[in-house]
C-alpha cells in the first residue's frame, strides 16, 4: 500500500497515511482562503484508521456556515495545518493536499463553494461542481 507523509513547514508535526485518499476536493470559501493563505483549499480525506499522527499539534475549532464544527490541528511552532476533522465525522481525517509536497498526488474530483472562486482560477473540466 502506498504510504505518504503530510508535514508542517518545520517538520515537527506530520501525518503518515496509508492508501489513497477516499475523496479529494478543492474549496473556494473564504475560510479556506484565510486558513491556507492561498486562493482555494485543496484537501484529501482518509479513513481515520489510515492516519498516524506524529508530533504535537494545537487545535482550533471553526464553526462553518451550516453550523458544522471543524477541528483543525496545526503545528504550534510553524503554524501549518496538518489535518482536520469534522465533529461528528471523526471516522474521517482531512489533510491539506499541499502538506504532502507531492506533485503527482491524486487530482480533486469535487470543487466546492465556486461562488467565492477567484475569476482567474480554472478548475479541471471533469470535476464535479458543488455549491
Ligand atoms: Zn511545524
Ligand atoms: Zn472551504
Amino acid at each position: 500500500m502506498k504510504i505518504r507523509t503530510a508535514s508542517c513547514s518545520c517538520g515537527q508535526l506530520s501525518a503518515k497515511v496509508s492508501g489513497d485518499p477516499i475523496r479529494v476536493s478543492i474549496c473556494h470559501c473564504y475560510a479556506c482562503q484565510r486558513r491556507t493563505g492561498s486562493v482555494f483549499g485543496a484537501q484529501a480525506r482518509f479513513p481515520r484508521d489510515a492516519v498516524e499522527v506524529i508530533g504535537k499539534g494545537t487545535d482550533f475549532v471553526r464553526v462553518g456556515d451550516e453550523g458544522g464544527r471543524f477541528k483543525f490541528t496545526f503545528c504550534p511552532t510553524c503554524g501549518s495545518t496538518v489535518f482536520y476533522v469534522k465533529e461528528g465525522g471523526e471516522e474521517h481525517v482531512a489533510i491539506p493536499v499541499g502538506a504532502f509536497a507531492e506533485s503527482g498526488f491524486p487530482a480533486p474530483s469535487f470543487s466546492v463553494y465556486e461562488e467565492r472562486m477567484h475569476s482567474w482560477v480554472v478548475v479541471p473540466k471533469a470535476i464535479e461542481h458543488m455549491p
